[in-house]
């Protein structure tokens, strides 16, 4: 294992063990020396622990400070999907975790062999599943493993670590590798998401940053970088199809803002325009906000957060902070109701939907489109398929009358093991 101060000039492979890594620290790690990083501090839903996930780096978080009493060079055993770390392992739990490790490598690889075939269900409801990307090279490879196209460009990922925000031929080029990488497959931009654990361009101290000038409030509170990032769209959706998507949205007013913009700079009105329903309010007021936009996304991850107040970033509050709340899953379902009133789709595009023990719950929930995170596209597409829709919303009936997000899983658990039809079971060990 290696500390952050040994990395520089080193050639051989390590663990990274960190008090705590940001997503710029993440974005600057060389993944052929790096090979898996464990923090003292930080949790999954961190943005850090997100983009790790999507290029497929194991990091492992909140493991507390005795993490850093590690003797430098020491072995240690990280399993990312466990979330556990083990120093000095035993052989026996080396060869078990390898075991392991073959079994997914073979069950990933059965799944990127039918992940070009649509995601229909068994009872024949065709799932669309996109991915969340932030570069062309990652969106290229994701829909030559089967994305149905970009359900949410993290355009705020493309710049980090920068201490001016790019201009608008940057943007531009930066959102037309993208759409050169995907061909004629549909292409979310989200506007920049800055603010919270991403810090941004004279965001300045905030006491407390996950409620406070992040994402939408932010853009419209510096109109000069709403306005050319837009433009940077805006020139883009003269050339193809395009969505834009805005982050964090409380109000109605912040969309009439944000949609005045972009008038002014797309007049035309050749943007089709969604906001991330992350914020709880704009869960409850989605029949409000439904009028102003074309879709609908659930940011599951911030939807949480705010939902059950439980810091994403922070480990001394991760076991809370978990979507299959069935609070949360109210909220969807307010969301998905709303979509199905007014003619909205409702996407989800957090965390949440790379989980095959979620996937059923979600569909049945009203979710009709997944955007997820790249190694995840072709497991969830195959999930989708061992789904039966009308099973899938008696589960979700159940799982909203649930206690805790416990009872949830147990009743996906259930259902999951006894397959489609299995609600009647799943009720049963509630
Ligand atoms: C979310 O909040 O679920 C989401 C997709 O956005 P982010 O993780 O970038 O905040
Ligand atoms: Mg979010």
């Amino acid at each position: 294992m290696a500390r952050p101060s040994d990395l520089a000039g080193r050639t051989a492979p390590c663990v990274l063990l960190a008090g705590d890594i940001g997503p710029a620290g993440v974005d600057a790690l060389d993944t052929g020396i790096v090979l898996a990083v464990a923090t003292a501090a930080g949790a999954p839903l961190s943005h850090a622990a997100i983009l790790a996930r999507s290029i497929g780096l194991p990091l492992v978080t909140g493991l507390g400070a005795a993490l850093l009493d590690v003797p430098p060079g020491a072995l240690v055993l990280v399993d990312g999907d466990a979330g556990t770390v083990e120093v000095e392992p035993a052989a026996a739990a080396v060869n078990v975790a390898a075991a392991r490790q073959e079994t997914s490598r073979r069950r990933l690889e059965q799944a990127r062999g039918a992940a070009m075939s649509p995601a229909v269900t068994l009872d024949g409801h065709t799932v669309t599943v996109l991915v969340n990307t932030a570069s062309p090279e990652e969106a290229a490879a994701a829909v030559a493993q089967g994305a149905d196209g970009v359900g949410m460009l993290r355009t705020e990922f493309a710049f980090l670590g920068r201490s001016e925000a790019p201009g608008e031929a940057e943007q531009y080029e930066a959102y037309r590798g993208v759409a050169d990488a995907i061909g004629d497959r549909p292409l979310v931009i989200r506007t920049l998401d800055l603010g919270a654990d991403i810090p941004a361009w004279g965001g300045g101290w905030e006491p407390n940053p996950a409620l406070g000038n992040r994402g939408i409030r932010f853009t419209l509170a510096n109109r000069p970088l709403l306005e050319v990032q837009l433009r940077a769209i805006a020139r883009l959706a003269g050339e193809r199809p395009l969505q834009v998507m805005f982050p964090m949205v409380t109000t109605v007013d912040e969309v009439r803002d944000a949609r005045a913009c972009l008038d002014a700079i797309d007049p035309a009105g050749r943007l089709e325009v969604g906001i991330t329903v992350e914020v709880p309010a704009a869960a409850v007021c989605a029949d409000a906000l439904a009028p102003l936009v074309d879709f609908f996304a659930i940011g599951t991850n911030d939807l949480t957060q705010y939902t059950l107040a439980a810091d994403r970033a922070n480990s001394a509050v991760a076991a809370l902070a978990d979507g299959m709340h069935p609070a949360v899953l109210r909220l969807i379902r307010q969301v998905t109701a709303a979509g199905e009133r007014h003619g909205r789709p409702v996407e989800v595009v957090g965390e949440l939907g790379c989980d095959p023990l979620a996937l059923p719950l979600l569909l049945g929930l009203g979710v009709s489109t997944l955007s997820v995170r790249p190694n995840a596209v072709a497991a969830v597409k195959q999930a989708v398929r061992l789904v039966r829709l009308g099973d899938a919303r008696l589960l979700a009936d159940a799982a909203l009358d649930a206690e805790s997000a416990a009872a949830v899983r147990r009743l996906c658990v259930a259902a999951a093991a006894a397959g489609p039809g299995a609600r009647e079971a799943a009720r049963g060990v509630l």
